[in-house]
């Protein structure tokens, strides 16, 4: 049994990117621990159970990119059940307020942004996303939306480089059981200090001195796999300073993405997994998944400045704005057949400080450099430091996965 205050290893975090770090250093006999700040594995991917007995995801739910997403294997090692259902923005959405005319042309819209978007991409100077819109275009506000859902931020923050850079497969698989579960249910057996949150690392010694409230622990290495928005506001303290590392966090910001659970009476009067908007001409509006999984309840996605706005107000501002955006489609009855049954805040979240993270506009290039190790033995993983598949749970996972081998590679000198 190791002493826990002397390690070879500290992975700093327990989310998707520690703990694939952590199982491929102990793959490699080396000691490693876990510190996380929270009393739970899995960080933004967290599976909660409802009343109802239903898994809720509270952070990721999509496997992204699934047929090449290592989650999914380990989903099925675990004997979790993938649905493969398509996802509902891959699907008609419900014709309310949108008629399959408008819809056609707001895709053939989206499909004209994406074509300018990668043709900018090719060129200097990278410019923020919003210099790619139509001018005057009626899809401008939806088009916007969406960049709220997928980037948590509004295309005038969002750089062209980055958001070109992201690779997606296009197959998109969710777990029954919860993407949060499969994450945490990996990481039980590693060893991990819960409660434990990093208040500095300090690299003037020999060994690195961890610092935490349960006292200093000396390490060989540290992976760092706190997210951006935490390292920006400086919540753990390097010492000697590393000023690059933070001027490439702060532009790297999470944007933000919540959602809302609502449980919906007499559900069966929709389609299964369909999506309506709240408003097809701004970009303040949420996105709602209606019968998730054939489930009777409704996912509301709500992003960037709205999500912030609402945060203000606390879950029961989402669950008004969202009654208010349905009763406007569905009628004023239809309030009395919701009732809220999940949510996180994640922006207010001390450890997350927002949910996924973008480049700002002429930054494309620091991902490498918020990845960079500091003298072979400060290591740096999470979503943020992936060029192609940043903000997702399996971007998480491969920079996890990478900085393990660099942390082997330099045991190995
Ligand atoms: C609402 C929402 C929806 C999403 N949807 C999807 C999706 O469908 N598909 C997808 O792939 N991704 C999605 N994501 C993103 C995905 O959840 C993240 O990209 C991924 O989980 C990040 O993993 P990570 O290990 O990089 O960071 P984290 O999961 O944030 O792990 C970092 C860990 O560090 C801990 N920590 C923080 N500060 C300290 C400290 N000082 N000391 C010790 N520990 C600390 C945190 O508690 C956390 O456990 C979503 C996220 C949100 C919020």
């Amino acid at each position: 049994m190791m002493a826990s205050n002397d390690v070879d290893v500290i992975v700093v975090g327990g989310g998707a990117a520690g703990v694939a770090a952590a199982h491929r250093l102990r793959d490699a006999s080396v000691r490693c621990l876990i510190l996380e700040a929270r009393s739970r594995l899995g960080g933004r991917a967290w599976t909660i159970t409802d009343a109802a007995g239903f898994a809720l995801d509270l952070g990721c739910g999509w496997l992204h990119s699934a047929d090449r997403n290592p989650w999914a294997r380990v989903a099925r090692a675990l004997g979790a059940t993938i649905d493969k259902t398509p996802p509902p923005w891959m699907r008609p959405p419900l014709t309310n307020g949108f008629p399959r005319t408008d819809h056609a042309a707001y895709r053939e819209a989206l499909g004209r942004f994406y074509a300018r978007l990668h043709e900018a991409a090719k060129h200097d100077p990278d410019v923020a996303a919003a210099t790619l819109l139509e001018p005057g275009s009626r899809w401008n506000g939806l088009i916007n939306a969406v960049s709220t859902y997928a980037s948590g931020a509004e295309l005038d923050r969002v750089s062209v480089k980055d958001l070109d850079r992201y690779d997606d497969s296009s197959i998109n698989w969710r777990i029954f059981e919860g993407y949060g579960f499969v994450v945490s249910a990996y990481g039980a057996g590693l060893p991990v200090k819960f409660d434990c949150p990093v208040r500095g690392i300090d690299r003037s010694g020999k060994r690195l001195s961890v610092d935490t409230p349960q006292g200093a622990i000396a390490a060989d290495q540290v992976i760092v796999t706190v997210p951006s928005a935490v390292l920006a506001v400086e919540r753990i303290v390097f010492t000697p300073a590393l000023p690059a590392k933070i001027a490439a966090a702060h532009v790297l910001p999470l944007g933000l993405d919540d959602k809302l659970f609502m449980s919906l009476d007499d559900a069966e009067e929709f389609d299964k997994d369909v999506r309506m908007f709240g408003r097809t001409d701004s970009a303040a509006t949420a996105g709602y998944h209606f019968r998730p999984f054939g489930r009777p309840m409704i996912e509301a996605y709500f992003g960037g400045k709205l999500a912030t706005d609402l945060e203000a107000g606390g879950t029961n501002a989402f669950f008004d704005f969202a009654t208010a955006e349905l009763v406007n489609h569905l009628g004023s009855n239809f309030a009395r057949r919701l009732k809220p049954i999940g949510s996180h805040l994640w922006g207010r979240d001390p450890f997350s400080l927002g949910s996924y993270s973008y480049a700002s506009p002429g930054f494309a290039d620091c991902r490498q450099a918020f990845a960079e190790p500091v003298e072979d033995r400060l290591f740096f993983a999470g979503e943020a430091c992936s060029t192609h598949d940043f903000s997702t749970a399996h971007g998480a996972w491969h920079t996890g996965v990478k900085a393990a081998e660099q942390v082997i590679v330099a045991r190995g000198r």
